[in-house]
């Protein structure tokens, strides 16, 4: 049995009469089934709507580390008392603070009004506070304790659902309250209070018994209401975006048994109760458990009893007759079992009962089984959350933290003894340490607003680190006329030599017709891999395009050692190539693919203009790169090969992507590098001759900004990388913009918050030190959706940096900031290629596909959505086809090469 002692009791023993108040444990367990049950309820996307118990997120996710300081205000409503506070928060290694608070009356017309009412008097006593603390010319930081269940949809914002205990205030549900508090702040103007959190109570006591404790993960209160909160995973919680971490859940589960889920516990009294209760049908749970209606089941109790003539002589009196006459300071005092019966006595003498001993008695075991209950249903639905929080953990024993306030946990005599005990029983693998919360409800809302203020202050510094890169609309638009104003000095013979858009005229003048046809070699040289490629294009029904290749590494010490060795290592590889397709005799023309900036005199002549991307290699500048290879090949007199083109990858891409779409105007590469080229009119080349037809540009875009016209938009980062590279001060843009850079602006940031102790714990590991760590794949693979947080941890493990959960957060952002600003400025350029080509051809309207080649663009979660959207609302004039070409440096070349040598053939006939 549940009961302390036993009394020797008439027929009209309440044992007998209260029986179903007793719950056995088997009861109890059961109850804790049926809560655990409607937590899952709660949580689930598709349940919650019909869930009795809320499982409302509270946005609480991190508790106090210790690092939290500052002053800070607080105010406490829908506890049994209403009061200010301000709690000072030390960073002293100590976990100190300290508290001064001031109490206010909720007089009825306050708590029963209109909500406007409410809040003006909150901010009345608050304003009150602050003067008589001397504080209302300081700006401080609020949290607002508000303890009514509340739909939060940031820890600053919630929706009242329904007021409890003996609260009714009108046009207050459903609106966010905090927004509510602010505006009857504001109407104040001497003072300047800002509203940073609203928490339950049930929160506050977590978090201001974690403050001491830090395996406290449980807040229970037990007072005028009853309720309890616990940090449940991320991945469960289906209302809130992501999957990692934890977040504090409001259970709200006084509502348990509103659905009838209790029915069978309840007794005609709890019914009675609720009828006369402001909220009928409402907290059912909170009905048997919460002060507020302790004494007032006695009541009920105690009055049928004595119509039924079992106490006082069956005479009923004008206070046992009157609603809330007892109280439950009242049941507390009777159940002080160690004063006898004079307190019982006492009480029931001034409720004009004139009990007898006997009487005494029964009335002290009613109170007994009425409190008795309360514990039990308390401890069975703790006991289900705690059970909860030990699955989540996949442990056997849970040790684990409960903190708790609440007037009735806090002066019952009894109460916490039985509570511990029937939990204890109920759940016997999880060691409890229950945490009596020193003023919990009310400091705790402070507790979570110094740890807001906390984040909120890394926030501030990390969006001040990322806000660079944030372009708006008219800097996208500024960047695009100045494209378009470098794209046209590339082109005009007086300005073109200083251009830094160098606008390289290609040769090719015309898109293949399909009539090409032939075995051809393609060389690939410019970007991650050294490609020798066989290339066999059909013509006529049987149209189509055969590939085979075979991809070279080239080291490091070739890619910046000398010229000869370089082109020495590519005829090398051609000679394996050929080897392998066993066609070493057959000489077959070859278009070149070569990457670079070259100036060209005609389609198999380009003088490199000088190294990008990763290449360095010396005496090359300023020759013509056919000729070197030539002279290769001549060196190792093993093969002879008949050179017909050297192409631009840009320029390749285009033509294979025009091999399928005529419309194909444009070829566009984002990959290690960036850049563009298109087809101009000759017209419009002044630099070569002739007027007729057109022309195939090889923009060279990367270039843009090198003479400095886009310094307004480059951050310190870009400057770094810039010193860091190859090619400082050269290719501006394409530093900004492409695959083999943006990795390596984001370690550059990565190494600022770091350094700003806003990331790793401040700790710069080596890894984060090293150049090209963190590679542009990365970025895709943390910027993907589909990712959970914990696998974003794993690939920063495995760069070698460790993070906690809020750092992966951090980086998934800079990772987002540095991409999202590469696909606008490409876009910026990009518009304002398709706007010349719209202007070139004289239409309102231009209907164009440009063919695009790049790792960057095809595999990157977003870029190329960012890149479209910008091209779009930059051009709106242009309705633009994006084409993937296929191994567009690889056909490409080869088409061109075809179409050379079918036009050189035309020539010599
Ligand atoms: P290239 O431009 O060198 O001819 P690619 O178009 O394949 O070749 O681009 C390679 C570049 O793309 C790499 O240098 C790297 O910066 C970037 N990259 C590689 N993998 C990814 C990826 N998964 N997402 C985004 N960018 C990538
Ligand atoms: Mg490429």
């Amino acid at each position: 049995g549940n009961l302390p002692g036993t009394c020797s009791m008439k027929a009209a023993s309440p044992q007998l009469y209260l029986y179903h108040m007793r719950l056995s444990d088997d009861v109890l367990l059961d109850v804790m089934a049926r809560f655990q049950a409607e937590m899952v309820k709660g949580l689930g996307r598709d349940t919650n709507s019909t869930a009795t118990v809320k499982m409302l997120p509270t946005f609480v996710r991190s508790l106090p580390d210790g690092s939290e300081k500052g002053d800070f205000l607080a105010v406490d409503l829908g506890g049994s008392q209403f009061r200010a506070l301000e709690v000072k928060v030390f960073n002293d290694g100590k976990q100190s603070s300290q508290l001064e608070s001031k109490f206010y009356p909720t007089p009825k017309e306050v708590i029963q009004g209109s909500g406007t009412e409410l809040f003006n008097y909150v901010a009345d006593c608050l304003l009150d506070f602050m003067e008589s603390k001397n504080l209302q010319h300081k700006k401080l930081p609020l949290g607002f304790t508000f303890s009514f269940p509340c739909k939060q949809t940031k820890l600053e914002e919630g929706a009242l659902l329904a007021w409890t205990k003996h609260f009714k205030v009108r046009g207050v549900q459903g609106t966010d309250v905090v927004s509510s508090l602010r505006k009857a702040l504001q109407k104040h103007k001497d003072i300047d209070v800002d509203v940073l959190a609203m928490v339950n109570d049930t929160v506050g006591t977590m978090m201001t018994c974690g403050y001491d404790d830090p395996h406290c993960e449980v807040g229970l209160i037990i007072g005028t209401g009853t309720n309890a909160c616990y940090m449940e995973e991320m991945r469960h919680i289906d209302l809130v975006e992501g999957d990692e971490g934890r977040m504090c859940i409001n259970t709200e589960w006084g509502a348990f048994g509103d659905d009838g889920a209790l029915d069978d516990l309840r007794t005609e009294f709890d019914r009675e109760l609720d009828l006369g209760s402001l909220n009928p049908g409402k907290q059912l749970f909170e009905k048997m458990i919460s002060s507020l209606y302790l004494g007032e089941l006695v009541r009920l109790i105690l009055l049928k009893m004595t119509k039924e003539g079992l106490l006082f002589n069956g005479k009923v009196s004008t206070a046992l007759l009157t609603k809330d006459k007892i109280e439950m300071k009242h049941v507390c005092a009777m159940e002080k079992y160690k004063e006898g019966l004079s307190n019982t006595k006492e009480i029931l003498t001034e409720l004009n009962l004139f009990p007898s001993e006997e009487d005494c008695i029964a009335v002290q075991h009613v109170c007994t089984i009425v409190s008795f209950r309360s514990a039990n249903l308390c401890a069975a639905a703790l006991a289900a959350i705690l059970t909860r929080l030990r699955e989540n953990k996949k442990v056997l024993r849970l040790r684990t933290t409960v903190g708790i306030d609440g007037g009735l946990y806090k002066t019952h005599p009894q109460y916490p003894k039985r509570l511990h005990k029937v939990v204890r029983r109920l759940v016997p693998n999880c060691d409890v340490r229950f945490l009596l919360s020193q003023s919990g409800s009310a400091k705790g809302a402070a507790m979570v607003t110094a740890v807001a203020y906390r984040l909120a202050a890394q926030r501030k510094q990390i969006d001040a680190v990322l806000a660079p890169f944030l372009l708006s609309l008219d800097t996208l638009r500024e960047v695009k006329n100045k494209m378009r104003a470098e794209l046209e000095y590339g082109l005009k013979r007086e300005t073109q030599a200083s251009a830094t858009v160098k606008m390289l005229p290609t040769y090719v003048c015309g898109t293949p017709d399909g009539t090409e046809s032939g075995k051809f070699l393609a060389l690939d040289l410019g970007g991650t891999n050294f490609r020798v490629l066989l290339v066999k294009i059909r013509s006529g029904r049987r149209r189509s395009v055969q590939m085979y290749n075979k991809i070279f590494a080239i080291p490091l010490e070739i890619m910046q050692g000398t010229g000869e060795e370089l082109f020495d290592h590519i005829v090398q590889c051609i000679a394996d190539f050929l080897e392998y397709m066993g066609i070493k005799g057959a000489r077959l023309p070859l278009g070149f693919t070569f990457s670079f900036p070259c100036r060209q005199a005609s389609i198999d002549k380009g003088t490199l203009v000088g190294w990008t991307k990763g290449f360095k290699a010396t005496d090359c500048e300023g020759e013509d790169v056919v000729d070197m290879l030539r002279e290769a090949i001549r060196r190792r007199n093993e093969f002879d090969l008949d050179i017909v083109a050297v192409v631009n990858d840009t320029v390749g891409t285009m033509m294979t992507c025009g091999y399928e779409d005529p419309n194909c105007e444009i070829g566009l590469i984002a990959g290690t590098g960036s850049n563009v080229c298109y087809m101009e009119d000759m017209k419009n080349i002044e630099i070569v001759e002739g007027n007729e037809g057109k022309m195939c540009i090889n923009t060279e875009w990367g270039g843009f900004g090198d003479n400095g016209c886009i310094d307004n938009i480059r951050t310190k980062y870009d400057i770094q990388v810039d010193e860091g590279s190859l090619n400082a001060g050269k290719q501006r843009y394409e530093k900004m913009t492409s695959g083999m850079y943006l990795g390596e602006i984001v370690r550059q940031i990565l190494i600022d918050l770091t350094k700003q102790g806003l990331l790793f714990r401040g700790q710069i590991s080596e890894s984060l030190r090293k150049r090209g760590i963190f590679e542009t794949k990365f970025l895709s693979q943390i910027e993907s959706d589909r990712l959970a947080l914990l696998q974003v941890r794993r690939i920063l493990q495995q760069l070698g940096l460790d993070s906690t959960c809020e750092d992966s957060i951090i980086v998934k952002e800079v990772c987002g900031a540095v991409s999202r600003r590469a696909a606008q400025l490409c876009g910026a350029g990009l518009a304002a290629i398709v706007e010349k080509k719209r202007e070139n051809r004289g239409v309102e309207h231009l209907q164009i596909t440009v063919g695009v080649d790049g790792t960057l663009y095809k595999l990157h979660p977003h870029f190329s959505r960012v890149l479209q959207e910008t091209v779009r609302e930059l051009a709106p004039q242009c309705d633009v086809t994006f084409m993937l070409s296929e191994d567009g440096s690889g056909k490409g070349a080869a088409l061109i090469t075809a179409v050379a040598k079918r036009l050189h053939n035309i020539g010599r006939k």
